[in-house]
């Protein structure tokens, strides 16, 4: 196939996508659709999961871990209400997807990650991409965030934490909203915690599953 065939081919997939998985289950924020509309998945993810670019379940990345159901990525930068001024704390940027999305949205993106070649692997993807711009990646244990940069508008966490990590809390600013997941290893509920007038308050946007948090506030 030539060049543009499969950039064709892959437009299609993301578009198909889009509609079915993120509209279709009440995606609305026209950002998120754009942002996920442009953004090409398919780059993100390892020659041998390529196939799987757009599939409705999360996929193998490498070093055991896994780039989000699209769904899911769509969800949680929904759920933070970005406007484009935002400066975004991304906590396992895993493959790099995830904080692309948050870049399309927001000012700035931190994006930490606790596997040195995951890190790699999200700076060399946001590179070849030209989505570099803007987002920062850093190795490091991000379950206590990222003082160095902080406070943030907004925090979005991409791995299961047994409880909201106190330092995240600490370093989300006011106004500020943080999404993580939270719960078992094996079940978790998406959590959307907003500081508002120095109060924070809490809804469940879902129920999920993601691979563990690890670091000092993560699972040992
Ligand atoms: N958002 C990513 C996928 C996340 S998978 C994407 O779009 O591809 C969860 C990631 O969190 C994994 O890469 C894992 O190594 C990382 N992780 C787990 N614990 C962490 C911690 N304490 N600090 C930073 N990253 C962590």
């Amino acid at each position: 196939m030539n060049q543009q065939l499969v950039a064709s081919y892959w437009a299609a997939q993301r578009r198909d996508m889009v509609e079915r998985q993120l509209k279709s289950r009440g995606i609305r924020d026209p950002r998120v659709l754009q942002a996920m509309l442009e953004i090409p998945r398919e780059l993100f993810l390892p020659d041998e999961s390529r196939d799987l670019s757009y599939r409705d379940e999360p996929v193998s990345i490498g070093h055991g871990q896994t780039i989000s159901q699209p769904y899911m990525t769509a969800l949680m930068a929904q759920c933070l209400e970005l406007r484009g001024t935002e400066t975004v704390l991304d906590v396992g940027a895993g493959s790099g997807y995830h904080a692309a999305v948050l870049g399309a949205l927001a000012a700035k993106v931190y994006a930490i990650e606790i596997i040195p070649a995951l890190a790699d692997v999200a700076r060399s993807n946001l590179e070849t991409t030209g989505r570099a711009g803007n987002i920062v990646v850093v190795c490091g244990d991000g379950s206590a965030g990222y003082p160095q940069h902080a406070p943030y508008d907004a925090i979005s966490v991409a791995a299961a934490a047994p409880d909201v990590p106190s330092e995240l809390l600490d370093q989300l600013d006011d106004p500020g909203t943080l999404v993580i997941p939270v719960g078992s290893l094996w079940d978790q509920e998406l959590r959307v915690v907003t500081k508002s007038g120095g109060q924070l308050s809490t809804v469940v946007a879902s129920f999920c599953r993601f691979v563990p948090l690890r670091g000092t506030a993560g699972w040992r």
